[in-house]
Order: C-alpha cells, then structure tokens, then sequence
C-alpha cells in the first residue's frame, strides 16, 4: 500500500502513515480465533486445578498380587452435582467422578468398582490370576488427574475382571451404564472444544455409547428379575426408573412407557421419581 496518509509527521503521527483504512477481514478472524483459543485453555487450566482441589490418592493393598499402590478418589462432598441426565448420569460442576469409580492394580491387571474392591472370592481371585494376570502387560502410568480416555480405559478392564470372575449381572450392567456415560462425556469435550476434524470420532463415540446402552438395559433387565435389590447400589424404584430411561434411550418407545408407568402408578414410589417416570413418559410420547 502507498503511503496515503502522510503528510501527519508535522503533527507527530508519523507512524501513522501505513495504517489500514479498513479492517482486514481475515485478520479481524485470526483475533477473534486466537482469542478463543485462549479463553479454552484459560478455562482447560481451571477446570485441571478444579478437578485436581477435589481428588486425593489413596492407598490400596491388591487382594491378588498384594501388591501397595495409590489410587485417585474423589474427595467426599467436595463436588457439587449441577444436574442429572435421563438415566441418571449426575453432571458436577467442578469434576466428573464417574471417571474416578474404579480401582485397578496396576501390576498384575484386578480391577473393580471401588466398592467391591475388596470382595472377591479364592475361587474368583483364582480365575483372574489364571485369566487376566497371566497376559496383563501393566497399566499406563495415569497424570495428575484422569483423562476421559483413563477412566474408559479402567472400566473396561473392570468390565472384564467382572466376567471373568463370573461377577452378579447387576455389577456387568452398572459398568456398562458407567462407561455409557464416559464415552458420552468423551463426546461432549470433543463437540465443546470444536475441533474441525472431530465429527467422525463423535459419531464413531455414540455408536459405542448406544452399544454400552444397550448391554446396560438387557443386564439390568435379567438383573430385575433374578437379583434381590439393591441391584448393586439401585433400589428397586430406581432401577425400575433406570430401565425405562435405558428403553427411551435405546428407542424403545413402548417399553420405556410401560417401565415409567410402573412408578407413576406405584403408591410406594416417592413424588420425586414418579416426576421423574412422567417426564420419560413424556419424551416417549413425543411431547417434549
Ligand atoms: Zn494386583
């Protein structure tokens, strides 16, 4: 450009003689980019120190190898639940322990959800040993806080200690609705970062959620019929409420229907499911 605006050295404004008359476009959108970019990772830094204030390591003897090793667990009543998805998934603001529910030795490959940690049987001890300890190459050493790509990676080594160890239906069906809800949250980072190149992956993510749904529902649905409640930490009316939202999740409309109505017209069932029984109703009929 030629350097329209000279004649301005007189009043000191030299320097002002190669400036754009105009905003550039493309410019204007490299800042408003940039700016973005750092507002992500100003809020990336706050969510890692807000996740890492509500954990602490805690010490785990292994009922197998006997080996020590520290474990991340949330801090009790630290995180503050925001809100809860249909089936149940809680949403906090400052972390996500759903991710933080398993214990897995990172020597010899046992692992569990943390409250059955500690329950095992010589006999299921001795399937894990012959099963999965003989072939386990070790767990990756995890950060400071656990990624989505972590905690899925722990519960489904739970997920199959649990079938090797020949573990309750209610305990196979739990990790699966866990691990619904990590690769659904996997999901939900990648869509809110925006990367360009992510919609492949996210679709990729949703297929295995569905799947992960599906195992739920059809381990829940033995699980109701052949286990004494609690199904591992649900009672009965929750986990009546559970299998229809898992029907309304997985598309079927008619059963989610018949599930939620068992709660809505149940005299036992308390004010608040049964709210929650009539909103799936609702979302199955289409109204909402
Ligand atoms: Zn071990």
């Amino acid at each position: 450009m030629s350097d329209m605006l000279s004649g301005l050295e007189s009043l000191g404004l030299g320097g002002m003689g190669k400036i754009d008359i105009f905003d550039d476009p493309a410019k204007e959108a490299q800042a408003e980019a940039a700016k973005k970019a750092a507002l992500a990772e100003d809020a990336a830094k706050k969510a890692f120190l807000d996740e890492k204030a509500c954990i602490l390591e805690k010490t785990c003897k292994c009922r197998i190898c006997d080996f020590q090793f520290k474990t991340k667990t949330v801090k009790t009543g630290k995180a503050k639940m925001v809100s809860q998805d249909v089936d149940l998934r809680p949403r906090y603001r400052e972390i996500d322990s759903v991710k933080y529910g398993v214990i897995a030795c990172p020597i010899c490959g046992y692992a569990a959800l943390s409250k059955n940690f500690d329950v095992l049987t010589s006999g299921q001890a001795a399937l894990i040993k012959e099963k999965i300890s003989a072939l386990f190459t070790g767990l990756p050493e995890a950060g400071e806080t656990y990624t989505y790509d972590d905690a899925i990676q722990r519960h489904k080594l739970a997920l199959v200690n649990a079938v090797v160890k020949h573990g309750k239906t209610s305990e196979r069906a739990y990790l699966c609705l866990l691990l619904a809800w990590l690769v659904r949250a996997k999901y939900e980072e990648l869509e809110s970062k925006g990367t360009p190149d992510a919609a492949k992956e996210v679709e990729k993510l949703k297929a295995e959620e569905k799947d992960f749904l599906v195992k739920a529902l059809e381990g829940f649905n033995e699980a109701y019929l052949k286990e004494n409640f609690p199904l591992y930490v649900l009672d009965e009316q929750t986990a009546t409420y559970l299998i229809a939202a898992l029907n309304l999740e997985v598309g079927n409309k008619e059963e989610a229907m018949k599930w939620a109505g068992k709660i809505i017209y149940n005299q036992n069932a308390s004010d608040r499911i049964k709210d929650k029984a009539r909103h799936i109703k609702e979302l199955a009929e289409g109204k909402q």
